[in-house]
């Protein structure tokens, strides 16, 4: 027992192992910190009631991308919990260049969040917490390995459907993640790679960390509720009006998807990716198929493109 105890001490100081935590720079409670010093209060809602809201930006190539768009959205959803940030805008985004610059990563995952925070005499009273800004910017992870998305991912459709839009609105980007982590294990009892949801009607919705998209006959389809609306979704639709493809974004019937010529998944991590499999079926086309490359390409090249990209701040001094 003592011993135990004398080897997990060791170890949280870093004496004993390699770091268990991606190496990475948070901000938190006022300072910037290591990734393995990055922790929450127990009592904090966020932890205790999947009380937070969150965004995702990433940074390639020493560039944010689309880091306006993300900003935007964390701040609507923020409204919408009837949380408070701590700071204005300007300054939300000085801390995200300061976590990318001190963690001295050109390709990265940055994460900013805001949970409720806690109340000092444990209230039930939600206006009695005082709300918690991190951020965080960790090494540029993909949901699919390279392989998948050279070969397509395999997609399974849970029987579990997603949490109705009715009871958590999920246009707020959240952690309401049982639903997807339950399908998760499903796809893999059943030899697939990822997970899709329905809503329970017959209609495909979003996977964990994705929306969906469905091409058939050259037409782009997606999903118009009851989902996340993805940054990469809504720069796949962009794309796609610059490439001259027709789009359909309206409940996309489950049938739609499976009798598709081409289907990917669009997210902040992994960009546009193609779908190879769905239910243990593969899809005819060759994977991945023309519009799915074409699309891709395209956003790739737009990390390029200042319109859409800001350069992270690496020359400032750090205290
Ligand atoms: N849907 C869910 C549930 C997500 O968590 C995410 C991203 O994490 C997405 C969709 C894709 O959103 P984005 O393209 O903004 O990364």
């Amino acid at each position: 027992m003592l011993d135990h105890i004398a080897e997990t001490s060791a170890s949280a100081a870093g004496q004993t192992r390699a770091s268990a935590f991606p190496p990475g720079v948070a901000w938190i409670d006022g300072r910037f910190v290591s990734m393995e010093e990055a922790r929450i209060p127990v009592l904090d809602w966020g932890f205790l009631r999947s009380d937070a809201t969150y965004d995702v930006v990433h940074v390639w190539q020493g560039k944010f991308f689309r880091l306006d768009a993300h900003v935007e959205r964390f701040q609507r959803s923020v409204e919408k919990l009837r949380m408070k940030l701590p700071f204005e805008r300007a300054e939300l985004e000085a801390i995200l260049h300061a976590c990318v610059r001190r963690a001295g990563l050109r390709d990265a995952y940055v994460e900013m969040i805001c949970t409720r925070g806690h109340s000092p005499d444990f209230s039930r009273d939600p206006r009695k917490a005082i709300n918690r800004f991190i951020a965080f910017a960790i090494p540029f992870g993909w949901i699919a390995t390279e392989e998948q998305r050279r070969r397509g991912l395999s997609l399974w459709v849970a029987s579990i459907p997603r949490i109705p839009p009715a009871s958590v609105d999920p246009t707020v980007k959240n952690y309401h993640w049982l639903d997807l982590v339950q399908g998760m294990f499903e796809a893999y009892d059943n030899n697939a790679e990822s997970v899709v949801l329905s809503d329970g009607a017959g209609h495909i919705t979003e996977g964990p960390g994705f929306n969906l998209f469905a091409v058939k006959d050259g037409r782009v389809y997606t999903t118009d509720r009851g989902v996340l609306e993805g940054i990469t979704r809504r720069t796949a639709l962009e794309l796609c009006a610059e490439l001259g493809l027709e789009t359909q974004v309206a409940p996309l019937p489950l049938e739609t998807l499976r009798s598709a010529d081409e289907a990917f998944i669009t997210s902040t991590a992994g960009g546009i990716m193609p779908v190879g499999q769905l239910d243990g079926k593969a899809y005819t086309q060759p994977c991945p198929g023309p519009i799915t490359s074409a699309l891709s390409q395209l956003y790739w090249s737009k990390h390029e493109d200042p319109a859409w990209t800001t350069p992270v701040d690496y020359d400032s001094a750090d205290s």
